[in-house]
């Protein structure tokens, strides 16, 4: 099929915003969230593990048969996109490609907004986001695993003129006809769904101090990161679960703690012996932070995402974490084969 040699789509606007939102942490961290843009029949779609922010170093589209992945989504296929890529490659369409293929928008970006986690992880955050979206043409999407059962559920809300889905503990969805057209309506989605984040301290005295007691571990350098340990809320809230899929995919369902009055060793050990291998980092409550030096990638990202969503979440508001069946799902799904990707 033409067009396909390049290996990358023609639109350079679409190339330049996918770029510029992968290297904003407040909305893109590791390999997750994607964009699309459909050209002369193809859907060119991120592909799996690879980052927005390295749009113009190396080609992380792939294109499949946009017609072929609609068809495959009607007939119900179990994988409605993988058998639909054109020309060979080794790499993979985004396990959501189903997403950009059901909206009409020729260019559509899927981002995991932190403003819009601090929303959507929250048990009243359907009633307070519809407040804070009045006027936009926008669906709330209910919580469903990323792939078949998500699709579904954005069939079911999705009509003719909605430009916005907002994901519940998941993130945004934003269509458009142009790169600039997306950009602005994300730009003001993020403006409706704006949260400061609450003053948080960096990693306490005894952490700072910490290499001797282990080299495997250093304080993780991001400051936000910290409030997971010194912030009692975050810290509570970090210790009550899970509260969307990337946490679960690049961090595991388990947040390793070691609890004030506990040695790290013994926290580590602990945890080493129940999962049979040491934990990527440990949240030292009122300390901080350890991160593994040899960590797995995405781990510092996604903990920052963490921090930077707790944050933004009153000590008050109670929260909607994944439930048990929502994190076998995600740990079950093929997400042991998509975190080998990632580990590189
Ligand atoms: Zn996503």
């Amino acid at each position: 099929m033409p067009g396909t040699e390049a290996r990358s789509p023609k639109d350079t606007d679409f190339i330049d915003l996918s770029a510029e939102l992968g290297r904003d942490p407040l909305l893109i961290q590791a390999s997750g969230g994607n964009t699309s843009v459909k050209e002369d029949g193809l859907l060119w779609v991120k592909a799996s593990g690879k980052e927005l922010a390295r749009a113009h170093d190396e080609p992380i589209f792939v294109p499949v048969d946009f017609a072929g992945v609609r068809a495959a989504i009607d007939r119900d296929e179990s994988d409605p996109a993988t058998p639909h890529v054109v020309g060979s490659t080794s790499l993979r369409p985004s396990i959501e490609t189903t997403l950009h293929a059901l909206l009409p928008h020729r260019v559509v970006v899927h981002v995991h907004s932190v403003n819009t986690l601090a929303w959507t992880t929250r048990e009243d955050g359907p009633a307070r986001i519809g407040e804070a979206m009045d006027g936009l043409a926008w669906a709330w999407v209910p919580y469903r695993r990323p792939g078949l059962p998500l699709t579904r559920m954005v069939q079911e809300v999705l009509d003719e003129d909605t430009d916005i889905l907002v994901l519940q503990n998941h993130g945004l969805v934003i269509g458009g006809d142009g790169a600039g057209e997306v950009d602005t309506r994300l730009r003001e989605a993020e403006r409706r769904l704006l949260v400061p984040p609450r003053p948080t301290s960096g990693p306490g005295a005894g952490l700072s101090a910490s290499s001797d007691e282990s080299d495997e571990y250093a304080p993780a350098q991001a400051a936000v990161v910290h409030a997971l340990g010194t912030d009692p809320d975050c810290f509570r809230k970090a210790r009550g679960g899970a509260l969307y899929p990337d946490h679960v995919v690049f961090l595991g369902p388990e947040a390793p703690i070691a609890e004030r009055g506990r040695s790290w060793d013994e926290a580590r050990d602990d945890y080493r012996a129940r999962h049979r291998e040491p934990p990527q980092y440990l949240i030292v409550e009122g300390e901080g932070v350890l991160l593994r030096r040899d960590h797995n990638f995405g781990v510092a990202e996604m903990l920052e995402c963490q921090a930077e969503v707790l944050a933004r979440v009153g000590a008050d508001v109670s929260l909607r974490y994944l439930t048990d069946t929502e994190v076998a799902e995600l740990m079950n799904w093929d997400a042991e084969t998509y975190r080998k990707t990632l580990n590189r």
